[in-house]
């Protein structure tokens, strides 16, 4: 059993490829230990998300490649485990310096359900191991609280130099919301010009600790305030909700071109309301349409993170403050928004690959 060494193990890990990373996981330096033990290996592969689409994919090549490589290897594991890395580079963010990635999830107008989806998304992610925060950021309706199930305020932390609001917690994320602050029915007017204030707020004054991912619930539509905030929150990218119909399309596009005009990368489009599936027959009806999602993707160049039907599940989940992944993970609407979580995690590290500094990061093998 002497043939078999390290170096033969890693020559095989060589040709295994990260798909969506689309380099192999030595360059990738996702290799963290290989332990032989006479004809027995385990390796140890770390992702750079929990919530890796493919990582069933990865760990089946990586056990095909070596035993390709060393036919006498009797048993073959693997280890997976993760570490997110810094979209905006460690100890950029100085506001936010334990907040790996910044998530904006905005609309071109209300009620194309964009809470609903970055509830459940940040829950999602969190359900596959990351370390999730939401900020409410929806100043007309901060629904977040409702659909969280959390009422209350937050508690404040006080350390010798400074005094931090510590956010409210429920299905294993970390919650801010205007909801906690202000009362329902302050007026809009008052809540304009508060707003990037109040969100600088949740950034600088509210413990957050350590977080792969902090999502941003924006308020709908492209005017002034969301302007601002886009340009007060450092954001490692955004994801646009649209419906399939048409006048949503347009507004959608308007949103989009507004983060790219201030530089943000869109990390995706997701689709909501795309279809509903009769619940006593089976049939599938496009209410509002189809393919319009697609159709947009393709236009923009940006990417399609998936679809989600309308169901009457979705909707009792937000009203009870039971978000559906997390009550019946298990459903095909549920499963829909983990790919769509999944597809986004990875987005965001085909981004910090691609992006200079952090190539050199990876390459080099930061441990951040
Ligand atoms: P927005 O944030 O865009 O204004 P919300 O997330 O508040 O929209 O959703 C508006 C309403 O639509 C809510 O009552 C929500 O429960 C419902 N809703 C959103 N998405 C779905 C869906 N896929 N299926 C059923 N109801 C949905």
């Amino acid at each position: 059993m002497s043939s078999i060494t390290k170096e033969k193990v890693i020559s095989a890990l060589k040709t295994v490829y990260d798909p969506d990373l689309k380099r192999d996981l030595v360059t990738l330096n996702m290799v963290k230990d290989v332990q032989i033990n006479s004809a027995e290996i385990n390796v140890s592969i770390e992702l750079t998300t929990p919530a890796c689409p493919l990582k069933d994919k990865i760990k089946q090549d990586c056990i095909d490649a070596i035993k390709k490589e060393i036919p006498t290897a009797q048993k073959v594991s693997v280890t997976l485990s993760s570490n997110v890395r810094y979209s905006l580079g460690q100890g950029k963010n100085e506001i936010l310096p334990g907040v790996k990635n910044t998530i904006a999830v905005a609309s071109g107008k209300g009620g194309v359900g964009k809470s609903t989806v970055a509830v459940n998304m940040a829950v999602a992610l969190a359900k596959e191991g990351a370390k999730v925060g939401l900020i409410d950021a929806d100043i007309y309706g901060p629904s977040v609280p409702l659909m969280l199930g959390i009422n209350g305020k937050p508690k404040i932390y006080q350390d010798t130099a400074t005094a931090k609001m510590v956010p409210l917690e429920n299905f294993g994320i970390k919650v801010m919301s205007i909801g906690f602050l202000i009362d329902d029915d302050a007026p809009v007017i008052w809540r304009g010009p508060m707003a990037s204030g109040a969100i600088k707020q949740f950034m600088s004054d509210v413990r957050w600790e350590e977080l792969d991912y902090l999502v941003f619930d924006l308020p709908p539509g492209t005017g002034d305030i969301q302007l601002t905030l886009v340009q007060t929150i450092p954001l490692s990218g955004a994801v646009v909700v649209t419906t399939p119909q048409d006048v949503s399309l347009i507004d959608v596009k308007k949103a989009i071109r507004m983060f790219q005009r201030v530089n943000v990368p869109i990390l995706g489009i997701v689709e909501n309301m795309s279809y509903f599936i009769a619940p006593d027959t089976g049939k599938k009806y496009y209410i509002f349409g189809s393919g319009g999602g697609e159709k947009l993707a393709k236009e923009l160049s940006v990417p399609l993170l998936g679809s989600i039907p309308i169901n009457q599940n979705i909707r009792e989940g937000g009203d009870n403050g039971k978000p559906i992944v997390f009550e019946s993970p298990e459903t095909e609407e549920s499963k829909k928004i983990f790919e769509i979580s999944r597809n986004l995690a990875a987005q965001i590290s085909i981004n910090t690959l691609s992006s200079k500094t952090s190539k050199i990061e990876i390459l080099m093998g930061d441990d951040n």
